[in-house]
């Protein structure tokens, strides 16, 4: 059964990782999706061609989520090219600059900051009128367990995600009446390119303090985003979903 047949989908950050797997399974359920990258352009056109082969509208757009006036443009450009209808937004681009405070410079605080908070304003704001003129949508926040719990080390970017989710909250709050509904997924430990690079022993060791007792997938995250995407979770807003193994339990 698909569940987002001819909806149209806008995901930030999809060219890898996560949002790339939401791309591929989100069009495997019949869903457009007009998707962000912020410079691999290769792998971008790559997926709008791989998706665009499945039988679904898909399309890859340049745009830095951080910036306000960027995100205005991406919304319209959107619009003109998907027959003006945005049925889900995915807020899911997002970056690390890890280092202890004592060691964090004021750059790399801003940047985070920026890149995986201001974005989810920047894009909210320049969807929602066209949600509201709708009246439907779901919006979907990819926060992370670091914003449920801090951690370490990460103290810009456990702030972002920590203001994520009292962003969707304050959204599901706000546009509830308009029946927008809007959640956050907070993932554990995911397994993409990036952990590719770690130490193997170190990534073991994750895996095995985990309850299920492995890393997640892209897939994992992607299971969880179809349902706030879709009409199953008609009847949920305001939630944060941790999609982490039992990490946190
Ligand atoms: P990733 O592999 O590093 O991919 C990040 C994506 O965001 C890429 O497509 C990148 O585009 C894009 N991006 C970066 N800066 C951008 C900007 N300014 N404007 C637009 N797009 C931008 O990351 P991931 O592991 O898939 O993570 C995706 C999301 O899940 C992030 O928000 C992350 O914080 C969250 N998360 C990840 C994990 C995990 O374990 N992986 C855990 C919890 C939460 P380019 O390819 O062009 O750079």
């Amino acid at each position: 059964m698909k569940l987002l047949e001819g909806k149209n989908v806008i995901i930030t950050g999809a060219s890898r990782g996560i949002g790339m797997g939401i791309a591929q399974v989100f069009a495997d359920h019949g869903a457009n999706v007009a998707f962000t990258y912020s410079s691999s352009e290769a792998p971008a056109l790559q997926l709008e061609k791989e998706l665009n082969a499945k039988g679904v509208k898909a399309k890859a757009y340049k745009s830095n989520a951080a910036n306000f006036q960027e995100s205005e443009k991406l919304v319209t450009q959107v619009l003109e090219d998907f027959d003006g209808r945005i049925d889900v937004l995915i807020n899911n681009a997002g970056i690390t600059k890890d280092n202890l405070l004592m060691r964090m410079s004021e750059a790399d605080f801003d940047a985070v900051i920026d890149i995986n908070l201001k974005s989810v304003f920047n894009m909210t704001k320049a969807v929602q009128r066209t949600l509201l003129k709708q009246r439907s949508g779901s919006i979907i926040n990819m926060s992370s367990v670091v914003g449920v719990k801090g951690n370490a080390g990460q103290t810009n970017y456990a702030a972002s995600k920590a203001g994520m989710i009292g962003f969707t909250k304050s959204v599901a709050l706000e546009l509830g009446s308009r029946n927008i509904r809007c959640n956050a997924i907070a993932p554990g430990f995911i397994e993409t390119e990036m952990t590719e690079k770690l130490d193997e022993k170190t990534v073991q060791g994750w895996r095995d303090g985990i309850p299920l007792k492995r890393g997640g997938s892209p897939e994992d995250i992607a299971n969880a985003c179809l349902f706030f995407a879709s009409d199953l979770s008609g009847y949920v807003t305001g939630q944060v979903l941790n999609v982490d193994g039992g990490m946190l339990t």
